[in-house]
């Protein structure tokens, strides 16, 4: 049976040191949730309470309407999955697949049926009789995945489980773990350090900065309108620029340089005064003109040809530098030292009060709860 995970105020405390303050957050029951930040923010601290290995200082630990706060961690029924497998060496695939249904005393015949079932579920099935060592990282994390997964667990914890694998092997194995979760829908959180594979495997993300939440949402809200200026640096690359908001006859106008205006809607109303703002444009979202063409104008500093996509570095009359990212053309003759010009996408703009802590735009969509 899959539950969902209820959090209420959770503090963590280690000696003096609050690394967690006061969380709460809600995982529905067979939801791929994901905790993302960055390292030292406490997602493993927060995994770790929830499996029972740490203290809990403070708040309340629900699954469905069980108190979990003082269960005994080998009552919580928890899968896990950690970054260094923690497969037993010395046993075969098939003995460490079968080592938990052992342990909770399953006969025989259901211990012989759930391996060979779950050894198949993630493909290792033909090395059943092999030892960890002579696997590849990708195929011990699998057995380490059906090891934590055959003895039908409420809930299944994975902490950085793919960061010991090459690049390629890491993004192969996004896709298996989605697979898997898919096929057998269980509650699941997920810690990672890197975006891209939160957004690749996640129902839902919660971004985490110094033990509190910042953003939770489906990875295309967070990327598209994040909640404030650390959840737009930290989910993808974006150019962060100082600007003004000015109200003009009711309409609110963005001020990237002198002379260049951009009408903006989807203020908030009660953000919609004249204001100092700092603005998040993502490098694909401007459009690049050679010339003087309207728009903001700049000098090309830099540029990268990567196949599909050539990087731009362009400066602007404001002393900043943009990182764009466009479509490589063989039309396109803009080089270094040359005079362009640049549009920005409007509606993918993002804008946030001076102090960076919130987004002023409609549309932010954050299940963060207080
Ligand atoms: P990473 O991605 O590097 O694993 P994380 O977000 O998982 O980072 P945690 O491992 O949860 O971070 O650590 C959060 C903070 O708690 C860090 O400052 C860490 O030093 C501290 N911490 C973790 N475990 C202990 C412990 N047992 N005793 C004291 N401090 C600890």
């Amino acid at each position: 049976m899959s539950v969902n995970i209820h959090i209420k105020h959770a503090v963590k405390r280690f000696g003096k040191n609050t690394i967690i303050p006061d969380l709460s957050l809600e995982v529905q029951e067979g939801e791929f949730f994901t905790l993302l930040g960055p390292s030292g923010c406490g997602k493993t601290t927060l995994l770790r309470m929830i499996a029972g290995f740490n203290t809990i200082e403070g708040g309340d630990f629900h699954f469905n309407d069980r108190r979990i706060n003082d269960l005994d961690p080998a009552k919580r029924n928890i899968g896990m999955v950690f970054q260094n497998y923690a497969i037993f060496p010395h046993l075969t695939v098939r003995k460490n697949v079968a080592f938990g249904l052992k342990n909770k005393k399953f006969p025989k015949e259901q211990i012989d049926g759930l391996t060979e079932d779950f050894m198949k579920l993630v493909h290792v099935d033909e090395y059943a009789d092999r030892i960890p060592e002579r696997l590849s990282g990708g195929q011990q994390q699998r057995v380490a995945l059906a090891r934590a997964l055959v003895i039908s667990p409420d809930v299944l914890l994975m902490d950085e489980p793919l960061s010991n694998l090459d690049a390629k092997l890491r993004v192969e194995m996004r896709g298996v773990i989605k697979k898997i979760h898919s096929d057998v829908g269980i509650t699941t959180i997920y810690v990672t350090h890197d975006q891209e594979e939160a957004m690749a495997v996640s129902d839902r993300i919660a971004v985490m900065n110094a033990g509190v939440i910042q953003h939770i949402g489906k990875p295309k809200h967070v990327y598209l309108r994040p909640a404030n200026v650390f959840v737009a640096n930290f989910i993808g690359r974006t150019n962060m620029l100082e600007a003004r908001l000015e109200m003009k006859d009711g309409k609110a106008f963005l001020r990237l340089a002198d002379g260049f205006d951009i009408q903006m809607d989807g203020i908030r109303p009660e953000c919609m005064e004249t204001q100092d703002v700092q603005v998040s444009i993502r490098p694909e979202e401007f459009v690049l003109y050679e010339g003087e063409e309207p728009g903001l104008d700049g000098t090309v500093t830099d540029h990268t040809f990567l196949g599909l996509n050539t990087h731009y570095n362009v400066l602007l009359p404001t002393g900043d530098e943009v990182e764009i990212i466009q479509e490589s053309s063989l039309q396109s003759n803009i080089g270094k030292e040359m005079k362009v010009s640049l549009q920005v996408k409007r509606e993918k703009i993002n804008i946030f009060t001076a102090d960076g802590s919130e987004n002023i735009l409609l549309g932010v969509e954050n299940d963060k709860k207080d």
